[in-house]
């Protein structure tokens, strides 16, 4: 019987779960703080499960160190996770399935195209797609895709869409140095660790089609979406590792924390910067306010 106070829909919405997920391509700076701070918020405000998943699986790009220095960064600002953290390296198996999945959908083929062939394109052609899955040695493997609109409506930044084959084309899934692409492996464990919130910077929103195609493929729920602004610097450049941003100070958590919450939008008392980061958490917990993101793409950095 459906509850008459609850309704039936309260009953039989999953609970909450959110995700960090950082690459390990250098230390925490506060680009990723305040992505990392604005999934633990809206989790915690939802009395929900917060996870961390290092994504691993670029080794190219990868700085030996990082995932643990960015777990303990995670740990010396109280942003303390629930569960075993997830190394999308160990999860190659499962990857392995769902490109049979889709290889089964006859979705898949193989691309031999170089680096110099691709050159200035912004939207793959299809230059390989009449080829067979069996010539596949040595070569990337792409996903078609077909004219469609695939549009959702982010938290934050409202109504978004693509026409997946015009606005990006067949993408890779499997790339050709062997290693399995970010849009599959984030959606294969989105999907297995339950994640009902993805809570993420804006530099991700392009790729969320993409991820909602392969979620249908895939027979996988749609989490919801909520996309924070990116931190850029007066430069204009996102933070990031390319720029050379500044790590946070892990030893100074609670500034840390108030100057991300600042650039959350949150207008934390300054006050709060001589507390411990437990106190300022509990305080940022009881009144996240992620509306006041709503529509901001950037922030640019400030002291
Ligand atoms: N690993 C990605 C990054 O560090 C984030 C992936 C995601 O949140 O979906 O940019």
């Amino acid at each position: 019987m459906p509850d008459p106070v609850l309704g039936v829909s309260e009953k039989i919405l999953p609970a909450y779960r959110g995700r960090f997920a950082p690459s390990p391509t250098g230390p925490l700076h506060l680009g990723s703080v305040v992505a990392a701070l604005a999934s633990f918020l809206d989790a915690r405000a939802a009395g929900g499960t917060w996870l961390v998943r290092m994504e691993d699986l670029d080794p190219p790009r990868e700085v030996p160190g990082a995932a643990s220095d960015i777990l303990h960064t995670l740990e010396n600002l109280h942003l303390f996770w629930d569960e075993t953290v997830v190394y999308q390296s160990r999860r190659s198996d499962a990857y392995a399935e769902a490109l049979d999945k889709l290889a089964q959908q006859n979705l898949l083929y193989p691309c031999h195209c170089s680096r110099l062939q691709l050159a200035g394109q912004i939207v793959y052609p299809g230059t390989c797609r009449k080829l067979a899955m069996h010539s596949s040695q040595g070569a990337a493997i792409r996903c078609e895709v077909w004219p469609q609109l695939l549009a959702f409506t982010d938290r934050l930044q409202g109504h978004y869409q693509q026409q997946l084959e015009t606005d990006v084309g067949d993408f890779v899934l499997l790339r050709k140095d062997g290693w399995f692409a970010y849009q599959l492996a984030v959606v294969v464990d989105d999907g297995w660790q339950a994640v009902t919130d993805v809570v993420r910077g804006c530099d991700l929103l392009d790729s969320t089609p993409r991820q909602i195609f392969l979620q249908q493929r895939l027979g996988l729920p749609q989490p919801r979406y909520a996309h924070i602004p990116v931190i850029i610097n007066q430069q204009g450049q996102k933070l990031g590792k390319q720029q050379f941003a500044r790590p946070v100070d892990a030893q100074a958590a609670s500034q840390v924390l108030w100057r991300a919450l600042d650039h959350l939008l949150q207008t934390p008392d300054p006050r709060l910067q001589q507390e411990h980061p437990s106190i300022i958490l509990e305080w940022a917990v009881q009144h996240w306010q992620p509306d006041m993101l709503q529509g901001h793409g950037e922030i640019t950095e400030h002291p």
